[in-house]
């Protein structure tokens, strides 16, 4: 969520289910190839944050055609289309998701890889109250959490 805009977008959403990366394309006036669809669809079924060479290795799944140069092209264009979000978590990869409706923050599990996703009110309060303080008014922000499990010992 990065402007007034999208922010109205998701209170009507609200109401209605959301549109599909798909719809979201075509509302775009994207031309939306069979190769393309089946793309917006791993995506949109994924939750896992994966990278370009995962998103491949669903896509063949569906249509062994696909090369990988597409699913590089047509993230790209998903991206630049605001229609995806993406993450470097450190590891070299670039990671896609859906652009969320509701906002949240990431802890990357460094032992496993895994992401956890997470929203916390008071951090949310913080960030805004900080921008203020120094200005502004927050438009945006990113936070990712690196952490390694707690042995069993020092959990609460
Ligand atoms: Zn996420």
């Amino acid at each position: 969520m990065t402007d007034s805009g999208s922010r109205k977008g998701a209170e009507t959403a609200a109401e209605q289910p959301a549109a599909s990366l798909e719809e979201q394309c075509v509302a775009k006036g994207m031309r939306m190839t069979e190769q393309r669809r089946i793309i917006a669809r791993v995506i949109e079924g994924a939750s896992d944050h994966p990278d370009v060479e995962e998103l491949y290795r669903r896509a063949v799944e569906n249509d062994p055609r696909i090369s990988i140069s597409t699913v590089y092209r047509t993230v790209k264009l998903f991206e630049d289309a605001g229609i995806i979000e993406r993450h470097d978590f450190r590891d070299g990869r670039a990671r896609y998701e859906t652009v969320p409706e509701e906002h949240h923050d990431h802890l990357i599990d460094l032992k496993s890889g895994n992401v956890i996703e997470f929203r916390n009110e008071e951090i949310e309060r913080l960030q805004e109250a900080i921008a203020r303080k120094l200005g502004y008014r927050l438009v945006d922000h990113r936070l990712e959490l690196y952490g390694v499990p707690l042995s069993p010992k020092d959990r609460d």
